[in-house]
């Protein structure tokens, strides 16, 4: 019988395809069949037949049959976005298959994670009529899943062109931001249905048929390619004009987005850039913003597998490693604070010998040196992944980063080539890399909009250390945005306003020249100290990262540093720097703060800071395990030599000193031994100040003990934050629900504070909430003197104290104490603002050299 037999290429729920969320597979645009719901993650053959190649899909394959019929299993919706994560290749394109042979192996968490669905359309994309299929049921591997006759299914109009004529053509520029995969080419099938021209996509030299999605899709055609169309046939001209809307015109971006490259579950897509509206997201660094959408795309790069020798390869690949190299090198060269930090970190990645070993392995196999670099890459991704710890999974994007750095100088590019970028850009990417980031003209980016990306990812540091406002999270539908579009990205409430009308951006722009103005103010009285109306002197410190940012965040106004992070000094390198490279730095810092106090905060890694040289055991929750003063006492020679370093600053009296992650008094009483221990050996008369942060549940509740042991106390809200709500700091799902003025941690607060006053010690905030401008009246009203802050806003936090009155505050704090969510208390607190009248603002200083630092 002249029909063909498909068995199930997956186990799971068989369902129509007019259930797939998805309106181009659901309206069978990419071709008639069915689709599962897989439970495994083993793909299998449907029937015999030969791979077909198309180059960059990873996550969807194509088995032609003898007859000519073409399968196309498409494992999951959006899956292209994952740019092959997740998806292992066992076959070759070309290869012959038999029915049952895995195909490929996928992550069917990761997908169900990070994709629009694992719903996999398994579709005839060739003509041919389905006679029979399974529906609603459940599937094993090989059961019967349908069985295909002969007639026409898509593509059978085209089998009645009209041949010969005339052969016209049309040039178009890819604008999907995946290439054109299967739902772009189904679209362009679907487009092409009510004509009866013969139409090829030429690309690359090679030709295939637009109204076959396995044929364009083989072509492996990329985002930003050019792309020539050809037509013949009485209405070619017509079939050519039919893709223009989706395709626009080369050079000139469509009129409309197309409405395939990702999105939300909803089935329809807004056609119109004003139809998009407000679009949610999580904050990453504070700002607002408006400017035109730059869309920044990374485009998958192709290699091609078969190298041509394994010395050639070998020397290609190291010389294009050493390109890279030299290149982050000599921008960590010039680069300051968080950013040479991570080129630092870039430069030691991609040095590491375990990605050499790895990527020499595939070329000694025969291999091409950029095929062979990114299955290298790749593999240390999901060895990554397996592990499932989110800040982990943050650092992916830097792998990524790199494995596209070496592929694109191994094609021919200079390293760190970068794209130009129109005047208050809003950059809009599926995920930046820190690559990307720095190697953009930083005056031109007014914002940063990602799709995916977590608040404490290296390009959200990055993005703060730059001061540019962003938001991260937004979600896939921003991809959708055309370049030049306006956008209003407001990175203090979370959203991002596309195309917003001419009355809400002139709204906007008299509100960021008001802003722009009050910062000039803000900054103009920054250098003197902040008191209430009623005279309660509020410290105002500086939270450091490293020793070059000392010296701006005293002409921001920091009357000295309540937070040295020193783990910076630790993180990202080979070794631990040791006593002399600790004390110099110490040193440096204190001296460039002038006789202003320094905090240093002991090391403070584990949980979200790792460090490579301290091979800690491997711990299933290591935010609840060895981090901070805890990693210092069971590593007790780390904390002897930093204690010493510190103990040789200079004047001694000029240092507090810091413990993180503290329990209780049992914590203190080992460090004041190993002080003690010290000031002996060192000859010292005097030691510093040592303080605890209350950071956990555990300190704030036992605080009133503490602060009998201590000369001081810094609440740590981050962690507080995250331990009293129990929500993971990195994890960018919670992100917006983590928010310190939630009442349960201000009680603890409340009692830190409490304790602290009790005994007359001093009551600092060093966690972000101190950089909060609203939680500052909250903040004094709990009795806290100190408040140690992002330098950037230090001006500002110093404008807004000098607006209030310490006995207000506290029956402030007292009502928000008594309100039940984060969301209240913030409502509460910007209806008491609006009701107060302005700072009193001191005189400005005739010279100011405070402005220098703006
Ligand atoms: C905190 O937890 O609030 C804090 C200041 O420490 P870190 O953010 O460095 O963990
Ligand atoms: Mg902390």
């Amino acid at each position: 019988m002249n029909t063909l037999l498909l068995k199930s290429p997956l186990a799971g729920w068989c369902l129509p395809l007019s259930q797939v969320p998805d309106p181009v597979f659901a309206g069978r645009m990419a071709g008639d069949g069915v689709a599962i719901d897989p439970t495994g993650n083993l793909l299998h053959a449907p029937c015999d037949g030969e791979i077909v190649p198309m180059p960059g899909a990873q996550h969807a394959l194509t088995v032609r049959t003898t007859s000519g019929h073409d399968i196309l299993l498409h494992l999951g919706i959006d899956t292209v976005q994952l740019g092959g994560e997740g998806f292992e290749m066992l076959v070759q394109p070309g290869q012959q298959v038999t029915a049952g042979q895995a195909l490929l192996r996928f992550d069917l968490d990761l997908i169900a994670r990070r994709a629009r669905s694992a719903v996999s359309p398994i579709l005839l994309a060739s003509e041919g009529a389905i006679l029979r299929r399974s529906e609603n049921c459940a599937l094993a591997v090989g059961d019967f899943l349908m069985e295909i006759g002969k007639g026409a299914a898509i593509g059978g109009r085209e089998a009645n062109a009209t041949a010969g004529g005339m052969e016209i053509s049309r040039y178009f520029d890819v604008a999907f931001d995946h290439g054109l995969h299967a739902r772009p080419a189904a679209l362009i099938a679907a487009a092409l249905r009510p004509y009866q021209a013969r139409v090829s996509v030429i690309a690359g030299g090679r030709r295939g048929n637009a109204r076959s999605t396995v044929a364009v899709m083989s072509l492996g055609i990329h985002c930003g390619d050019r792309i020539e169309i050809r037509a013949t046939g009485a209405d070619a001209d017509a079939a050519l004009a039919a893709l223009e809307p989706l395709l626009g015109v080369a050079g000139r971006t469509p009129i409309d987005t197309p409405a395939l490259v990702a999105g939300p579950a909803t089935a329809t897509q807004p056609a119109r850039m004003e139809d998009f509206g407000r679009l949610a997201a999580v904050v990453a660094c504070r700002g607002i913003a408006i400017g035109h959408a730059a869309k920044l795309t990374l485009a998958e790069i192709a290699v091609v597998e078969t190298g041509a020798g394994a010395a050639d390869e070998c020397a290609a690949l190291g010389e294009a490693i050493a390109k890279v190299r030299m290149h982050l090198e000599s921008l960590a060269n010039t680069a300051t604070g968080e950013k040479q930090t991570i080129l630092a970190a870039h430069v030691e990645l991609i040095q590491d010998p375990e990605l050499a070993a790895r990527a020499d392995e595939q070329i000694q196999r025969g291999k091409s040196a950029g095929y062979a670099w990114r299955r290298a890459v790749r593999s240390f991704i999901d060895a990554l992944q397996a592990g499932g710890d989110a800040h982990m999974i943050e650092r992916l994007a830097d792998l990524r980063d790199l494995e596209n750095q070496v592929l694109l100088v191994l094609s021919g590019q200079p390293p760190g080539h970068a794209r130009s970028l129109p005047e208050r850009a809003i950059l809009i990417a599926d995920e930046l890399l820190p690559s990307q980031l720095m190697s953009l003209d930083a005056a031109r980016i007014a914002g940063i909009c990602m799709a995916r990306g977590g608040p404490t990812s290296h390009v959200a540091i990055i993005a703060a250390a730059m001061g540019i406002p962003a938001l991260v999270a937004a979600g896939q539908r921003i991809l959708q945005i055309t370049d030049g579009t306006m956008l209003v990205l407001n990175a203090e409430r979370g959203y991002l306003d596309v195309a917003p009308t001419d009355s809400e951006r002139a709204a906007i722009e008299h509100d960021l020249a008001g802003r722009a103005a009050q910062r000039a103010a803000d900054l103009a009285t920054a250098a003197q100290p902040a008191r209430t109306r009623d005279g309660v002197h509020i410290k105002v410190y500086a939270n450091l990262g490293a020793l070059a940012e000392a010296a701006p965040a005293v002409a921001k106004g920091a009357e000295g540093c309540g937070l040295l992070r020193s783990e910076f000094l630790f993180l990202d390198r080979r070794l631990p720097p040791d006593e002399n490279e600790q004390a110099r730095e110490y040193q440096a810092i204190a001296t460039a703060l002038g006789d202003r106090p320094l905090t240093i905060r002991t090391l403070d890694i584990g949980g979200d800071k790792p460090i490579a040289y301290l091979p800690m055991p491997r711990e299933d929750n290591p935010a609840l395990g060895l981090r901070g003063l805890r990693t210092s006492l069971w590593q007790p020679q780390l904390l002897t030599t930093q204690l010493r370093a510190i103990l040789r600053v200079r004047p001694v009296a000029q240092c507090r000193i810091l413990l993180p992650m503290v329990t209780d008094i049992g914590d203190v009483a080992v460090v004041r031994a190993s002080l003690d221990a010290l000031r002996l050996e060192m000859g010292i008369d005097q030691l510093p100040s040592l303080g605890v942060m209350i950071e956990t549940p555990a300190s704030a509740l036992l605080a009133d003990q503490l602060a009998g042991e201590v000369d001081f106390l810094s609440i740590g809200t981050n962690d507080l934050s995250q331990y009293s709500l129990a929500m993971d700091r990195g994890h960018p799902e919670l992100a917006a629900r983590l928010d310190a003025l939630h009442p349960a941690v201000l009680r603890l607060i409340a009692m830190a504070a409490d304790a602290g006053n009790a005994r007359h010690k001093e009551v600092a905030v060093c966690g972000g909430l101190g950089s909060d401008p609203i939680a500052i009246p909250i903040l004094i009203g709990l009795g806290v003197h100190e408040i140690s802050a992002v330098p950037a806003t230090i001006p500002q936090i110093k404008r807004v104290i000098r607006a209030l009155d310490a006995d207000a505050c506290a029956a402030l704090a007292r009502r928000a104490l008594q309100q039940t969510n984060a969301t209240e208390v913030r409502a509460l607190v910007e209806r008491w603002l609006a009701e107060i009248p302005p700072a009193h603002e001191p005189k400005p200083r005739e010279t100011s050299q405070t402005m220098s630092g703006e």
